[in-house]
């Protein structure tokens, strides 16, 4: 199995779809910004940075992630593909990306990007809730993706929450940091040949089914 990287802004949905990937293919969801969240709990000089560094929406240091990324993608359950979301967010971390891949021998796979309308992930990013427990996500300002009881998550019955940057003065940081410095790295796969686009303004399982036609299709 190859690997997968999505591009795509803020609350566009790649969390779910590497979830629903992850099940299907059975290969580890490495999301930078799952892991950064984790730091961020720890009670040190690094956990309290990076807690201050996501609630601003602004970007932790690349010798933090540069780190974290090469010591995930260095465990044995990647040696036969991963799903990366999160990284890399610009031009510099694109080729320190290339970097570490070949010095763990590893290889660039699909690179999947979410084209999505600016409006809809206004809507997405203030309704988003997220289970702590099982990590599923949740819409409540989407009809079909609300849980069935209200705060409660449907699979595991944890208490929903509210990301810290999931607000739109942090969203507005966070998506025009994304149309700046992330998008342009779409070029530098797209002359690797790597590119799929996937409507994002589509529901999940149609978003999934697209994926599934272009992995079956190798
Ligand atoms: P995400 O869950 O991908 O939206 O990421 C949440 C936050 O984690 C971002 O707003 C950044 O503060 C941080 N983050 C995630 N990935 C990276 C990365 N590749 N480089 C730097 N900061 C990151």
């Amino acid at each position: 199995m190859k690997s997968i990287m999505f591009i795509a802004p803020p609350a566009a949905g790649k969390g779910t779809q590497a979830e629903l990937i992850m099940d299907q293919y059975h290969i580890p969801h490495i999301s930078t910004g799952d892991i950064l969240r984790e730091i961020s709990k720890e009670d040190t000089e690094i956990g309290n940075y990076v807690y201050e560094t996501l609630a601003s929406g602004n970007l932790v240091k690349d010798e933090i992630t540069y780190k974290l990324v090469e010591n995930r993608l260095s465990k044995k359950d990647c040696k036969n593909g991963f799903i990366i979301d999160g990284f890399p967010r610009n031009y510099e971390q694109a080729l320190k990306y290339d970097e570490i891949l070949k010095k763990i021998n590893l290889k660039l796979g699909y690179v999947f990007v979410l084209d999505i309308d600016e409006k809809r992930l206004e809507k997405r990013i203030t309704g988003r809730r997220i289970c702590p427990d099982c990590h599923a996500v949740y819409n409540i300002n989407e009809e079909n993706q609300k849980p069935k009881i209200d705060s409660i998550c449907d699979d595991c019955g944890g208490k929903l929450y509210q990301r810290k940057d999931d607000n739109l003065e942090s969203f507005q940081t966070r998506y025009q940091m994304y149309l700046k410095k992330t998008a342009p790295i779409i070029e530098h796969y797209d002359k690797k040949g790597l590119i799929y686009h996937l409507d994002g303004n589509k529901k999940p399982n149609e978003i999934f089914d697209q994926i599934i036609k272009i992995i079956g299709g190798e």
